[in-house]
């Protein structure tokens, strides 16, 4: 007996390292029944400031081209400066607005040349900071979401926590700059968190519970694992193959789970990402 697939499997967030799991990580999600991802650049700060970004996001575009020539596996791409970068930049006595504005600019030309999908993940540190650091963020965002209505193309954010003020004054950013809310995601969204009023996208950490709360508020969403592929910290997130697993277990407990996949792994990833841009490939 031949099990039963849904035709597109994407998991919207996950990071890989060439000295982590890597394709051990791919080949467990591809053979759990994934079939695109989207992969977001991973920081690492042994890497020289003075080119950092362009030292990441290469090994990043390097990871996919690796990805797509020895698997099926669709991969997209966000590049963007993580937030926390501003501390790494201002440690080693750097200004980290200009540094990390040099950041964007580089993922939108690379993003413009067809090489990458999205910026991101970008906005704020995910704890509390100095009132500057927040207003300093915030600026960065409003210069991403600029790129983003020129380019046309998704913003991936990372945040604090948020509750509905926090998506509507985020929403309010994003509608100054002209570009489409729902063209920007809140990844690690909380299920509680599509009861809000907000267009922007929200991006559920694909753990079992979540996935039957997301399911039970009736809204649009995506799903991610965050996967960090770190050797040295294993358990530390949800297993690479948590997204496909997922998709099963929606087959396997709802008699509406056509429809439920369809909502996760079609349309609402094409509303952010567009039209056809998650389809599997064939080698
Ligand atoms: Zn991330």
């Amino acid at each position: 007996m031949t099990e039963k697939k849904f035709p597109i499997v994407f998991d919207n967030h996950m990071h890989l390292r060439e000295d982590g799991f890597f394709m051990d990580a791919v080949r467990e999600f591809s053979k759990a029944g994934g079939t695109a991802f989207n992969l977001v650049n991973i920081l690492d700060y042994r890497v020289n400031p003075s080119d950092y970004y362009e030292e990441i996001y290469h090994r990043t575009l390097r990871i996919k081209e690796k990805i797509e020539r020895e698997t099926e596996i669709r991969v997209l791409i966000s590049l963007g400066p993580y937030p926390l970068d501003y501390f790494y930049f201002r440690d080693a006595g750097l200004d980290p607005i200009e540094n990390m504005k040099k950041g964007l600019d580089m993922a939108a030309k690379i993003i413009r040349e067809g090489r990458a999908d999205a910026i991101g993940e970008v906005g704020r540190p995910h704890f509390p900071c100095e009132n500057n650091i927040v207003d300093s963020s915030d600026m960065m965002l409003s210069y991403a979401f600029d790129l983003a209505k020129d380019l046309s193309c998704p913003v991936i954010l990372h945040t604090e926590d948020l509750e509905e003020e926090g998506y509507s004054s985020l929403e309010k950013l994003v509608l100054k700059s002209g570009l489409n809310p729902v063209k920007v995601v809140k990844h690690h969204a909380y299920p509680s968190d599509l009861y809000f009023r907000s267009n922007l996208t929200r991006s559920i950490l694909a753990t079992r519970k979540n996935v039957r709360d997301s399911i039970a508020a009736g809204k649009n969403f995506m799903l991610e694992t965050d996967y960090v592929d770190d050797k040295y910290k294993p358990g530390k997130v949800i297993p690479a193959n948590s997204v496909p697993l997922r998709a099963k277990l929606i087959m396997g407990e709802y008699e509406n789970s056509y429809s439920i996949l369809e909502n996760i792994f079609i349309t609402t990833p094409e509303k952010v990402f567009g039209k056809g841009s998650i389809d599997a490939r064939t080698k």
